[in-house]
């Protein structure tokens, strides 16, 4: 019997994976992989290493959950050790419930391998506290493309004291700062999006709420991306500002 290992990538780069990843990952046999991991991560994998990409988009499903499922039971049933890698951490949007219940269902043993989550990495690098003092101390991770995104209940999620983080909420901006708008949010309130977070080319965007829609296409933000909502999205330019006028004094 072999295993399956659902192991967290990170947000991109690949000094942000655990100690256990980069182990997982240098010695494993097959990487099964989304299209989010880093390439310079797939390249820490050995030469002799199987690698099988499961990359799905948002228009194009190269395989089917169902059909991922089966090929991690189907490749630890025959004996062999499955690192199946995600980006972020396999546990926040990225399916890795199902595959751990998958192979329960058939007898594989699993183990699962956090990884810093996109949420995390994207705060982190563009120094945005999800949580501080002063202005939030609730912090939710939304995702903005999902099954019925319209009947979710989002009201008391964002807005004083509180962050929202939303994960896949790029080609539903516009829906988005509606539907908070509509439920009581100020069109004022802060918006840091933040496009390939960790990675060389990242950029960090900031627009009140009512512009999230046009600063995503002005600035032709693409996939992957972040959009965090509170005052924390606001603090780093807030502390510049400062920083500004005292050292004009
Ligand atoms: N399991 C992953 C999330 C998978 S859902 C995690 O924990 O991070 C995919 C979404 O994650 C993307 O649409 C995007 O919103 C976000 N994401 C992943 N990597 C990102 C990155 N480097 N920069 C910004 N957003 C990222």
């Amino acid at each position: 019997m072999g295993k399956v290992w659902l192991v967290g990538a990170g947000p991109g780069d690949p000094d942000l994976l655990t100690l256990r990843a980069s182990r997982l990952v240098m010695n494993a046999r097959l990487i099964v992989h989304d299209g989010l991991v880093d390439p310079a991560i797939l390249a820490m994998a050995s030469r002799n290493a199987r690698m099988v990409s499961v990359a799905k988009s948002r228009s194009r499903h190269t395989m089917k959950q169902e059909d991922i499922n089966a090929l991690l039971v189907r490749e630890a049933l025959v004996g062999t050790e499955v690192v199946r890698l995600k980006g972020g951490d396999p546990f926040v949007f990225g399916r890795g419930g199902e595959e751990a219940e998958a192979c329960r269902a058939a007898g594989v043993p699993v183990e699962v391998v956090p990884g810093v989550s996109a949420a995390l990495g994207a705060a982190a690098a563009a120094q945005i506290p999800l949580t501080h003092r002063d202005s939030a101390s609730i912090v939710s991770f939304v995702a903005g493309q999902c099954k019925g995104l319209t009947e979710q209940d989002w009201s008391g999620l964002a807005g004083k004291g509180r962050t929202l983080v939303i994960y896949m909420g790029l080609a539903t901006s516009e829906a988005i700062a509606e539907k908070l708008i509509a439920d009581g949010l100020s069109p004022d309130v802060p918006v840091a999006v933040i496009e390939n977070a960790t990675r060389q080319d990242m950029r960090v965007l900031r627009s009140p709420l009512a512009g999230l829609a046009a600063l995503v296409e002005t600035n032709k933000v693409k996939s992957p991306a972040l959009i965090v909502i509170g005052e924390v999205a606001a603090r780093e330019d807030e502390t510049m500002r400062k920083l500004a006028l005292e050292a004009i004094k």
